[in-house]
């Protein structure tokens, strides 16, 4: 089931790419792993998955040693600060973050492990209440308040688009994204690069490669459905 899965939405990913004229080796599908066993996750580190996405601490550090260590595990989900120790050094990329005090943290704990975190900006482009992230005009600032930050490094900008059952939908946010981090580059603050655009779910991934995603978020489309038990509080 994984496997086909996974094989269906590496063919999407292909065609996609090839319609929109993008090299679909420049897309990294980041399998949400979210709440799922660890057998779940090796069956599709079987299929050929490295990246793999968590969005609670404390399940990634649970999954991280015993998993193999090939695997780059990227945070997607809000962060809190007195969390940010368990992970530095253990994480290839952080997409959540939205305020220079967890930027603050995060560097701080680098230059003590001696590492270079690698982060996102969240943007909250479609300015949803219910969802973290930075305004659009709020980002480009942000960037250049952690730039000057040791031991972190901004690499582009992530964000989570409105719930819809149709992913075309969304279209707009991501386009808004993209030229979000057009004008951020145009600014050519040091430290910063903004290669990566982490944008698309299950729902709405054609619609952000579509756009320029580099970096697609997908869960359910690998993993099935998720339970959440029956506080429903799973995210
Ligand atoms: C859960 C989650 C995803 C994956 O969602 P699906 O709809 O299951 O693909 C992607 N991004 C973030 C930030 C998430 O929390």
């Amino acid at each position: 089931m994984i496997r086909e899965n996974l094989k269906n939405v590496r063919e999407q990913i292909q065609a996609i790419c090839l319609k929109a004229g993008r090299d679909p080796g420049a897309v990294t599908l980041i399998a949400v792993s979210k709440t799922k066993p660890v057998e779940a996750l090796r069956e599709a580190y079987e299929a050929g998955v490295r990246d793999f996405g968590e969005n609670k601490v404390q399940e990634l550090t649970e999954k991280i040693p015993q998993l193999p260590p090939d695997i780059r595990w990227h945070v997607i989900g809000h962060l809190q600060r007195n969390k940010v120790k368990y992970i530095v050094g253990k994480v290839a990329l952080i997409h959540s973050v939205d305020s220079f005090r967890l930027a603050e943290e995060i560097s701080r704990e680098s230059v003590k492990k001696g590492v270079e975190t690698h982060i996102l900006i969240e943007v909250n482009v479609a300015g949803e209440e219910t969802k973290y992230g930075v305004s659009c005009d709020e980002a480009p600032n942000l960037v250049k308040e952690i730039s000057v930050l040791p031991g972190v490094r901004v690499k582009g900008l992530m964000t989570i688009a409105p719930y819809t059952v149709d992913g075309e939908k969304n279209r707009p946010y991501f386009d808004k994204l993209v030229q979000l981090s057009v004008d951020i580059a145009a600014k050519n603050i040091d430290n910063v690069s903004m290669d990566v655009l982490s944008m698309g779910m299950t729902g709405d991934y054609p619609a952000a490669l579509q756009a320029g995603a580099t970096c697609i978020r997908v869960g359910t489309g690998i993993f099935g459905e998720r339970d959440y038990g029956a506080d429903g509080t799973g995210r």
